[in-house]
C-alpha cells in the first residue's frame, strides 16, 4: 500500500499513513503567506485531474488515519499546470491550525471530485458579469479571470474584492496585477477586466459593503455603468451566508433569475464558508 510522509507538518512529524483511495496526494509547490489570517498556495497538478474554473475540491492533509477534509474553491484555472488554493487561516480550525503551517514539499490530499455551481456554463451569455467576493470568496473568481472561456462568453468582466482591511486586499491585487501584465491572457483581459476593492473596516478610498454599494448606485456609477439590470448583466457571488442572501435579494430585485449546472441562468451563488 501506498503511504505518505507527513513532512514539515507539526504533531505528525514522524507518522505514515496510507493514502485513502479516491484521493490524490500532491506536493506543496509554494506557499505565500498576506496577513496573519489569509495565505495561497499552489501543488502540483494530477495528470489525470480534470476541473471547470471555478469549482470546488475536497482537500485534507495526511496527518491523522481519518483527515479532515474542506471544501476549497480551485483558485486556478482550468489551463494551469499547478493548482492553486487561497485559504483563510483560522487559530483552532480543524484543517487550517494545520494547514497554514505547510511548507513546499509537503503533501495535500486532494479528492477526486470537482464540483460546484460557479462556472460560466451555469449563466446564460450577456454583455458583462459580475463578479462579486468577500474574503476567501474571491478564489473560484481567482480561477475565471484567468480562464479564456470567461472572455469567450461576456465582454466585460467586474470583480468586486470587498474585505475588512486593506492587507486582505492583497492577493487579489497581486493577481489581477499579474494577469494584466501576463503576455497570454493580458491581451484578453485588456479594457473588459474591471476590478474594484473597497474594505469595510480600515480606512481606504472606497468603503462600506457591496451591499451598501449596489443599493445607493455607487457601484455602478464609479464604474460608469448602468444599474444591475436582466438584459445586460449575469451575476456569480461567493462570501459569506449573510452577503450570499444580501446580494442574491439585490440581484433578484435587479430581476435576475437563479441559475445551476443543469439549468443555467442570471446569476449563482457558492459559499466561501459553512457558518
Ligand atoms: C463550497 C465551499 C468552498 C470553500 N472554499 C474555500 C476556499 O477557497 N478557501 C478557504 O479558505 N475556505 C474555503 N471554504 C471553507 C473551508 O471549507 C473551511 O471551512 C476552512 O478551510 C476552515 O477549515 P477549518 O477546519 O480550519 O475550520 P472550520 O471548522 O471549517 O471553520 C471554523 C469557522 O471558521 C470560519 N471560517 C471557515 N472558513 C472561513 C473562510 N474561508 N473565511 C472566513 N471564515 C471562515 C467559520 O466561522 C467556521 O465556522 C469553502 C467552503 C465551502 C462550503
Amino acid at each position: 500500500m501506498n503511504t505518505v510522509a507527513t513532512g514539515n507538518l507539526e504533531n505528525a512529524k514522524s507518522l505514515e499513513f496510507p493514502i485513502p483511495s479516491g484521493v490524490f496526494a500532491e506536493k506543496v509547490v509554494s506557499v505565500e503567506h498576506y496577513t496573519d489570517r489569509l495565505f495561497s498556495f499552489r501543488i502540483t497538478r494530477p495528470q489525470s485531474f480534470r476541473f471547470r474554473s471555478g469549482e470546488f475540491v475536497m482537500i485534507g492533509l495526511p496527518n491523522a488515519e481519518k483527515p479532515v477534509y474542506r471544501a476549497y474553491s480551485i483558485a486556478s484555472p482550468a489551463w494551469d499546470d499547478e493548482i492553486e488554493f487561497y485559504s483563510i487561516k483560522v487559530p483552532d480550525g480543524p484543517l487550517t491550525q494545520h494547514l497554514q503551517k505547510i511548507q513546499p514539499g509537503d503533501t495535500i490530499l486532494m479528492r477526486q471530485k470537482p464540483t460546484g455551481t460557479l462556472i460560466v456554463d451555469a449563466l446564460t451569455p450577456a454583455k458583462r458579469v459580475y463578479m462579486f467576493a468577500t474574503g476567501t470568496g474571491l478564489a473560484p473568481f481567482a480561477s475565471l479571470i484567468r480562464d479564456p472561456e470567461t472572455y469567450e462568453k461576456f465582454d466585460e468582466i467586474i470583480l468586486t474584492n470587498t474585505c475588512r482591511d486593506v492587507a486582505d486586499l492583497q492577493y487579489g491585487d497581486n493577481l489581477v496585477r499579474d494577469i494584466v501584465n501576463d503576455p497570454l491572457i493580458g491581451e484578453l483581459t485588456e479594457g473588459r477586466l474591471r476590478y474594484v476593492t473597497a474594505t469595510t473596516r480600515e480606512d481606504f478610498p472606497v468603503m462600506g459593503r457591496v451591499t451598501t454599494r449596489i443599493e445607493d448606485g455607487s457601484l455602478f456609477a464609479a464604474l460608469g455603468v448602468e444599474p444591475l439590470n436582466r438584459e445586460n448583466d449575469r451575476a456569480m457571488i461567493c462570501g459569506s451566508m449573510d452577503m450570499l442572501k444580501d446580494v442574491k435579494a439585490l440581484v433578484e430585485k435587479a430581476g435576475l433569475e437563479e441559475g445551476s449546472v443543469s439549468t443555467p441562468g442570471d446569476f449563482v451563488v457558492e459559499r466561501a464558508f459553512v457558518g
